[in-house]
Formats: structure tokens, sequence, C-alpha cells
């Protein structure tokens, strides 16, 4: 049985005293389930908060937002993978449409933090999607190719320790999201962009993202294509954190 993966990216939200707030509040009543996982993207400042607190719960695992490629050195402002990890991080988001639209993140970019995040022994979630325009102009899966294009030359053992999250661009904390049908169909195109190359050990997980809510979560994590989610607003509350993390539960 694949897992299925509940993440939290708290973008610029949840700094120290918040997150402890939220955790407070998060695990009062919450079970860990097997087959189902919580990960939370807190803000740098606050990943090794959140990682202690939860290091002896089963299931849950914390990541860092961002990192940069390069190990060390001057580069101000950024986080390399090895501080991440140091802090509690296990896993990295990496090519968040926020990270290409608003900061002008690559493709080789995009490309280079996923070999750093793998050469560091972590998980890499990239983030795949199009734009409304590219959308209504027919070009949903090239797009996605071109993104996943990022991984070429990368074995398949290396393939195989991705997740991917699918986000439309215009999904994305907009309040309109993919229907799971059409959510699907993009899945199933990464799920057979990874079954043509030689990946290790079957099944890549692909999330689905783009303000998913208590209230659709279930719709969507119905699909066989979809397993998991990627959640920004609607993870910044505990109480519908919860409910989501408990879809299909009773
Ligand atoms: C996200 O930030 O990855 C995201 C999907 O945000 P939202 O759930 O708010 O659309």
């Amino acid at each position: 049985m694949t897992k299925t993966i509940f993440a939290a990216n708290w973008k610029m939200n949840h700094g120290p005293p918040h997150a402890r707030g939220f955790l407070d509040r998060f695990l009062d009543g919450y079970q860990h389930e097997s087959g189902r996982e919580v990960w939370f993207f807190p803000p740098a400042v606050s990943i090794e908060g959140v990682a202690q607190r939860v290091a002896r719960l089963p299931g849950i695992l914390v990541g860092a937002q961002n990192v940069y490629w390069e190990p060390q050195g001057a580069f101000t402002g950024e986080l390399s993978v090895s501080m991440a990890k140091d802090a509690g991080a296990r896993a990295v988001l990496v090519g968040h449409s926020e990270r290409r639209h608003v900061f002008g993140e690559t493709d080789d970019e995009t490309g280079r933090k996923v070999r750093a995040v793998l050469d560091c022994g972590m998980t890499p979630l990239l983030c795949v999607g199009e734009t409304l325009r590219e959308r209504d102009n027919g070009k949903t899966l090239a797009v996605i190719h071109r993104q996943l294009a990022a991984l070429d030359g990368l074995d398949g053992e290396s393939l195989s320790r991705i997740v991917v999250a699918y986000e439309p661009v215009w999904a994305i904390g907009t309040g309109k999201n993919a229907t799971p049908a059409d959510a699907a169909a993009v899945h199933a195109a990464v799920h057979s962009w990874f079954d043509e190359r030689a990946v290790a050990g079957g099944n890549v997980p692909v999330l689905y993202g783009g303000s998913v809510k208590p209230g659709n979560a279930q719709e969507l994590l119905s699909e066989d294509e979809i397993e998991g989610v990627l959640v920004g607003g609607a993870s910044l509350e505990p109480e519908s954190w919860r409910a989501i993390c408990a879809v299909g539960l009773d």
C-alpha cells in the first residue's frame, strides 16, 4: 500500500512562538495512523523548534521551504542543505511556484537544488505546475515535462527518492482548484514520466496542491493517482489542518 502524505507549507507564517502554539493545538487530539505521514514546512527559523517538538512522534516529518545548492560560502541570506538538515529537516520543497514566479527561479536552478538535497540524503519535494495562460493554451503537459526535465541525468535510485507535487499556479491561494479528474490526468502523466525511467523500487508519490481545504480534500484523495496533498492556507490553522489530515478516517 502506498502511503498518503499530508504536507503543510506555512510559507512566511508561524515564526518560533506561533509554531509552538500551533503544535500545542494541533497535537492535542492528533493520532498517528499507519499509512499516513504529516510533513511540516515551517519558515527556516522555526525548523529546529518544530523538529524537536515532533522528534519522537511517528509519521511526522519536518522540511525546509527552500535551500541554496552550494554547501557553504559568501551567499548572504541563503540556507545550505546541510544547515537545514542539522536543524532537523528531512525534506526540502523545491521549485514551489512562488520560488519560480515571485523569485524568478529557473528550471536549471531547481535541478541544482534537487541534486544538492539528494546528495545530502534528504527528500526533495519537487513542485511542478502550469500558469493559467499555459493551461488555456493547451500547454499543461508540455510545461510539466519541461519542469521534470530538471531531473534528467539522475539515476533510478535518485529518482526513487523524489516526491512530486502537482500545483497548478492558478489554483494556489486563489480558492480555485483543479477538478479531481483534471488533477488525476496530470498526475497520471507525471507517473508515466517516472515509469519510463528506470526508477528503483516503483512508485514516486505525486501530491496535489492548490486551494486544498477540509471540504475538498476527500474528493481529491479519492483519486488513485493522487497520493497526498500539499497545503498552504488551510494548513495555517491547527483545526483545519487536523481536519485535512483526518480525511477518510471515519
Ligand atoms: C502551496 O503553497 O503550496 C499551496 C498549495 O497553497 P494554497 O493551499 O494556499 O493554495
